[in-house]
C-alpha cells in the first residue's frame, strides 16, 4: 500500500511537472506548447494604425490561427489551450503590443475564411501558416515572413510508389479549399481532377490518409511533419519539397503602420533569440528545419 501511494504520488508529481513551462505556463509536449512568457511591453503607440486603435478601444486582440495542425496551431479539445509555433510568434505580437495573455481570444479560421475575416475585422490579423503572395496582398497585407516552409507530401508509411510531385498521377490526392498547395496541384495538374479530394481542415485530410481513402495529402512540410510525428507508426513525409512557403502574419490592407510596427516586432525576435526559443519549444520537436528568414518590408 505505501509504494503503490508513493508510485502514484510520483506520478502525479511526475505530470504535475511537465505539465508547467518554465514559468508556469501549459505546455502541451505532444503537440508543441509554449516555454517562455513574453514580457508584455508598456506604453505601445502605434500612430495611424485603425487596426491598432481598434484593439485599444477593446482591450483585447482578436487573433485568427489554426487549431488541427500539431506544432504549429493546435487547439487541445481537453483543455482548450491553444499552442504551436504560429500560437508562439502570435502570443509574442500581441505582447510587444502591449497585451498580456488574458486580453488576447484565439479564434480558429481556416485556410479558405482567411481574408474575409480579416477584412471584415472578424479578427486583428491572423498567424496559420499563411503563405505570403500577390494574389492575397490584393485583400491584405502580411508582415513577415517568420519561416519558409515548402509544399510536400505525406502519405502511408508502407506506400513506396509515390516518391514525389511527379508520381501523383492516378493517385487520390488530398488537400485544403483555399490553400496554396491544393491550386498548385490544380495548375501543375499533378493529378486527374477527380482524384483531388478537399477539405477545409488538413486534420480531415489526414484521417481519409489513414483510412485508405486517399494516397497522399498535400500541403506545407511543417505542417505535414507535425502530422507525421504524431503517428510515426502509419505516416511519413516524402520529404522533396517543391515550393517555396514564406509564412506572413495578415493584416488589414492598409494599415501601413500595424505591418511596419509587426515587423519591428518579428526582428528584434531574430535577433535576440526569441525567434529560435520560440521555435525550439515548438515546431523544432517535429523534425522541421530552423531558418529564420529575412523581414520583407514593403
Ligand atoms: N501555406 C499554405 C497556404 O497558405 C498552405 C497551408 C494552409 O492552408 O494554411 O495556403
Amino acid at each position: 500500500m505505501r509504494v503503490r501511494s508513493l508510485a502514484i504520488g510520483l506520478l502525479v508529481g511526475g505530470l504535475a511537472l511537465t505539465a508547467c513551462g518554465k514559468e508556469g505556463t501549459p505546455t502541451n509536449d505532444a503537440t508543441g506548447g509554449p516555454s517562455t512568457t513574453q514580457k508584455v511591453a508598456e506604453n505601445v503607440k502605434v500612430e495611424g494604425s485603425p487596426t491598432f486603435d481598434r484593439i485599444t478601444k477593446n482591450g483585447k486582440i482578436v487573433i485568427g490561427v489554426k487549431e488541427d495542425q500539431p506544432y504549429l496551431g493546435y487547439k487541445d479539445p481537453t483543455t482548450g489551450e491553444y499552442s504551436g509555433f504560429d500560437i508562439e510568434i502570435a502570443r509574442l505580437v500581441a505582447a510587444k503590443l502591449g497585451f498580456d495573455e488574458k486580453k488576447v481570444e484565439f479564434k480558429t479560421v481556416q485556410s479558405a475564411g482567411r481574408e474575409a475575416a480579416i477584412t471584415n475585422g472578424d479578427v486583428d490579423y491572423y498567424v496559420g501558416t499563411y503563405t505570403i503572395n500577390d494574389k492575397r496582398k490584393e485583400q491584405i497585407s502580411f508582415a513577415g515572413p517568420y519561416f519558409v516552409a515548402g509544399q510536400d507530401l505525406l502519405v502511408r508509411k508502407d506506400d513506396n510508389t509515390i516518391t514525389g510531385k511527379d508520381t501523383l498521377k492516378g493517385k487520390k490526392v488530398c488537400s485544403v479549399t483555399g490553400s496554396t498547395p491544393i491550386q498548385r496541384v490544380r495548375d501543375e495538374q499533378l493529378t486527374q481532377p477527380e482524384n483531388i479530394v478537399e477539405f477545409q481542415a488538413y486534420s480531415q485530410c489526414v484521417e481519409k490518409l489513414t483510412n485508405s481513402e486517399v494516397d497522399a495529402v498535400t500541403t506545407d512540410d511543417a505542417i505535414l511533419k507535425g502530422f507525421a510525428a504524431q503517428d510515426p507508426d502509419n505516416l511519413k513525409v516524402v520529404g522533396k519539397p517543391f515550393s517555396k512557403e514564406p509564412y506572413g502574419i495578415g493584416l488589414p490592407h492598409d494599415d501601413k503602420a500595424l505591418r511596419d510596427k509587426v515587423n519591428d516586432i518579428l526582428q528584434t525576435a531574430i535577433d535576440d533569440g526569441t525567434w529560435q526559443d520560440i521555435y525550439d519549444s515548438t515546431l523544432g520537436k517535429s523534425n522541421s528545419k530552423a531558418s529564420p528568414p529575412d523581414i520583407e518590408r514593403y
